[in-house]
């Protein structure tokens, strides 16, 4: 049955009417008129809130024109979207990650089970509090603060002691957000045994195979020509495997180092070195020539630098045929300094270029082997310049050569030394 629509003018008129007459009762039953009023008033609230209810729960439930047909069809949807609802919302709250839903304030508006053992939340109290200053004390309070889109990682659980978080915050809804925190402990633990492992077998390694090589270098081939083919094999492969033990060291110890200590690395000669090593290596089979304007030196680590700017001339050297040529460049830029190795050698296929710098990868096996390459060098260059806040950037086609370019912020570069100082 239709609802008669109340008027604009009868509720307060109705009201009016009611506290007089409460007035009158109040002053009949009680004796006082003030016991009345509220004691009418109250109940016209009541009758009011009640009368409201009815108009607006037919506009909730059903279109209003709808016939009884499209209105039994319309509380089915509905009961299927509110059963989907929970549905998901109980699986949401499933989740192994922690999820928070925020609002644009970074008010608390929803978390699950996850985000109370990692981020250590509690319901009800943390309904409605600012993400940012329940967690002020954690390490993720600076991130939170900075609303900042990019994900945190390896930080530690503010609910969990001993537990690591990747932490990444979603745009959602209206100008809502979600914050995902997943528990990385277990990924890590397996990181640090893979490096461990490394590590130990490369060390143990290294004795042997020193006192292998010493021996092969002690027989003369003169006493044993028969043997002498070989004995050379023998010798460059113990040679090979050093290397590779070598840098699997280089690289176990740049992976566990989080800061280096800061030392002038002066450019001038640390280029000439560099130049040098390129023309033993190439034995004049390639013109290497040597650019240097940028009037800088170098703040960081001079033994790891070396490593990583002779890597990059010595695969130059390696992977350009005989005829070609090598630049080694070190230029200023807008942004700070660039040291450049271009060759014209055989080029990168562009699907290769993205996973250059993973241990043991290669284009070709056969060639980096015969070129003495260990598979190690370009992983060893991204973590030497990951510890310098440097980046790589690699440019290369097929028969068109490469450039290899390593980037170096304004806080790594000094004025050159003049060597005026003692
Ligand atoms: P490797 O010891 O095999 O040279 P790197 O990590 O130094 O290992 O290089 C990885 C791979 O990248 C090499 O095997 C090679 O295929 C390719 N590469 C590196 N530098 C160059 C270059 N200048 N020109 C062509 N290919 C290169």
């Amino acid at each position: 049955m239709a609802q008669a629509e109340t008027a604009p003018w009868k509720l307060p008129a109705a009201l009016v009417a009611a506290l007089v007459v409460g007035g009158l009762l109040g002053w009949l039953v009680h004796g006082h008129i003030a016991s009345g009023i509220a004691l009418v008033a109250m109940a016209e609230v009541v009758l009011l809130l009640t009368r409201i209810r009815h108009q607006v729960q037919p506009i909730m439930a059903a279109p209003a024109s709808a016939s009884p047909l499209q209105h039994d069809r319309f509380m089915t949807r509905s009961r299927r979207i509110a059963s989907s609802l929970r549905d998901l919302r109980n699986a949401a709250s499933q989740l192994p990650d922690a999820v928070v839903l925020l609002d644009q304030d970074q008010h608390v508006r929803w978390f699950n089970h996850a985000a109370e053992d990692l981020l250590g939340l509690r319901r009800p109290k943390d309904r409605g509090v600012v993400l940012q200053q329940r967690l002020a004390t954690s390490d993720l309070s600076d991130w939170l603060r900075d609303g900042t889109r990019e994900p945190l990682n390896d930080v530690a659980a503010p609910g969990h002691a001993n537990s690591q978080l990747n932490v990444s915050m979603l745009p959602f809804g209206r100008r809502q957000q979600l914050l995902l925190a997943r528990d990385i402990s277990h990924l890590n633990r397996l990181e640090q045994v893979r490096r461990d492992f490394v590590a130990n077998v490369s060390h143990e390694l290294r004795t042997p195979l020193t006192v292998i090589h010493g021996y092969l270098e002690l027989i003369d081939p003169e006493d044993v020509p028969e043997l002498a083919p070989v004995l050379g094999e023998m010798r460059a492969q113990s040679k090979r495997m050093g290397q590779i033990v070598e840098d699997l060291l280089a690289l176990s110890r740049l992976e566990t180092q989080h800061q280096i200590v800061d030392e002038r690395v002066p450019m001038a000669p640390l280029l000439a070195t560099v130049r040098k090593e390129a023309e033993a290596l190439s034995q004049g089979r390639h013109k290497i020539t040597l650019e240097s304007t940028a009037e800088a030196d170098l703040l960081g680590s001079p033994k790891d630098l070396h490593s990583a700017l002779s890597n990059l001339v010595s695969n130059a050297v390696r992977y350009t045929p005989t005829g070609g040529s090598i630049t080694i460049r070190w230029q200023r830029t807008p942004d700070g300094a660039v040291y450049s190795v271009i060759d014209t050698g055989f080029g990168i296929p562009a699907t290769h270029l993205a996973r250059l710098t993973e241990r043991f990868y290669r284009i070709s096996s056969s060639r980096s082997r015969d070129s003495g390459g260990t598979g190690l060098g370009l992983s060893i260059v991204k973590h030497v310049l990951n510890l310098h806040q440097a980046q790589l950037r690699i440019e290369s086609a097929p028969g068109a050569g490469s450039t290899f370019t390593c980037h170096f912020g304004h806080a790594r570069l000094l004025p050159p030394d003049s060597g005026d100082e003692s």
